[in-house]
């Protein structure tokens, strides 16, 4: 049996105080293993964005354990929190958070430099990266000078080309036209297929869902229902 890389024990995240209190998370617990591809779906406002962020370290839960890659990520504080999010996770917003004022090339560049990653080692990781994503010809441009598909490829690979134990994305498509989100994602399944990346991505869209392997419905903060993809198509999935 694969290992585990990601589990979540019964977590809860609540909002507010005494008075009016939202079960944002109520009791989820699930595990991804490596080399999965899995996708959690589910209607606005189910608790879908606060799940993803609670494991990329941004939020806190209320209640239970979330344990990635042997780390038990509830009890990290401080620079070790902050360390661990560099070393073992790679993220896929919505909107692509790129820096402005560096060209796609340094905007992937600075990812490894924080790591302090060899300028060597960073070109040629660059290069094999670029390829896998289709943005070679794009690596000098700013990001005012792409398109949003071309701006999330760069974003997608400043994600992967630290190798993170775990790839998290939150409604990665949800700017992008269809052909550019199709695109995205089909560079995204390869990405898991080829590198064996392991990633969770959150998205309310069944096109989007149906490259997953995997899919976790949640409904107001829970897990309701699970799909497998087995051996059918894409197609067929969706
Ligand atoms: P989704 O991403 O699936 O749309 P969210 O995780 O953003 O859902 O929100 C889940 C629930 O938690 C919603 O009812 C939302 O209003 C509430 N919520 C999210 N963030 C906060 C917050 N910072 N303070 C209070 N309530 C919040
Ligand atoms: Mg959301």
């Amino acid at each position: 049996m694969e290992k585990a890389i990601l589990k979540i024990e019964n977590i809860q995240r609540y909002y507010g105080n005494k008075g009016v209190v939202t079960k944002a998370i109520d009791d989820i617990s699930f595990e991804v293993k490596v080399g999965e591809f899995v996708g959690i779906m589910g209607a606005s406002g189910s608790g879908k964005t606060t799940l993803l962020n609670c494991i990329s370290t941004i939020d806190t839960v209320t209640a239970g354990h979330i344990i990635i890659d042997g780390d038990d990520i509830t009890t990290l504080r401080g620079s070790k929190l902050s360390d661990f999010r560099r070393e073992k996770l790679g993220f896929i917003f919505q909107q692509f958070n790129l820096l402005d004022t560096l060209t796609a090339y340094e905007n992937i560049a600075l990812a490894l430099s924080i790591l302090k990653v060899p300028v060597r080692k960073i070109e040629t990781k660059i290069a094999k990266t670029a390829k896998l994503l289709n943005i070679e010809d794009v690596l000098h441009k700013y990001p005012y000078e792409m398109s949003g598909g071309q701006q999330q490829r760069v974003a997608a690979a400043r994600a992967i080309i630290t190798k993170p134990a775990l790839i998290l994305a939150d409604e990665p498509t949800g700017a992008l036209d269809s052909k550019s989100a199709c695109m995205l994602l089909t560079q995204l399944s390869q990405l898991n297929e080829i590198e064996q990346a392991t990633i969770l991505m959150v998205t309310h869209d069944p096109v989007s869902a149906s490259y997953c392997k995997r899919i976790l419905f949640i409904k107001d903060g829970r897990i309701f229902q699970e799909m497998l993809r087995e051996n059918e198509t894409r197609k067929a999935f969706y």
